[in-house]
């Protein structure tokens, strides 16, 4: 018997889904392998849209246990000091979903207004996340609105890397390092701002 499927890659985070539709199956369901890939099982007579539908409901928790998987792997793979390839390997899963989730929790948390007042539409939405390995800095982002991220971000603790991804994220609504700027940061990393970016500055590059 040869099951139906269907790939779609999303750039959402969610990365190349399959979906298979088995005939003995009553419900969607969605669940993340141990390899980290987001599967989607449909009865027969369920449409691949309904599916979709139902896997965007639960897409962000998805996203959340495809990232767990994967740096779970990463560290089971490591036994010893992570080769520059594995670090890079894992930037380019890691970096792109975690700025994608910074991306929405920050788009709820706050309002950005221009300066008459008026609110601003998807002040974060970027374009697209490079991973780069260089030795000058953590992160850095283009007018263009591409956000260029260190892959060794990956070897920092979560909330430090999380820090430079807010931090390249708010210079796109603000371009600089003005009071405004540091206001915006400090409130998407709950007045950690100071504190975060002291931690940072102590670890070499
Ligand atoms: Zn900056």
């Amino acid at each position: 018997m040869t099951l139906q499927t269907r790939t779609v890659n999303y750039d959402n985070g969610l990365g190349e889904v399959t979906y298979t539709k088995y005939p003995q199956s009553r419900c969607i369901r969605v669940f993340v392998s141990s390899k980290g890939e987001v599967k989607v099982t449909l009865p027969t007579f369920a449409s691949y849209e309904e599916a979709e539908r139902f896997l965007f409901s639960v897409g962000g928790k998805m996203v959340a246990r495809r990232q767990e998987i994967l740096k779970r792997k990463m560290e089971q793979a490591e036994g010893g000091a992570p080769s520059e390839y594995q670090i890079n390997k894992l930037a380019h899963k890691i970096l792109p979903l975690r700025t994608r989730q910074m991306y929405e929790m920050m788009t709820k948390k706050v309002t950005i207004r221009n300066r008459w007042g008026m609110v601003v539409n998807d002040p974060f939405r970027y374009n697209r996340v490079a991973i780069k390995n260089n030795s000058s800095n953590w992160g850095s982002c283009s007018t263009k609105r591409n956000i260029n991220l260190n892959m060794n971000l990956v070897k920092l603790p979560e909330e430090l890397m999380d820090y430079v991804i807010a931090h390249e994220l708010c210079h796109l609504v603000y371009p600089n390092h003005s009071d405004r700027f540091h206001t915006l940061l400090n409130a998407i990393t709950d007045g950690r701002e100071k504190t975060l970016a002291a931690r940072l500055r102590r670890i070499k590059l």
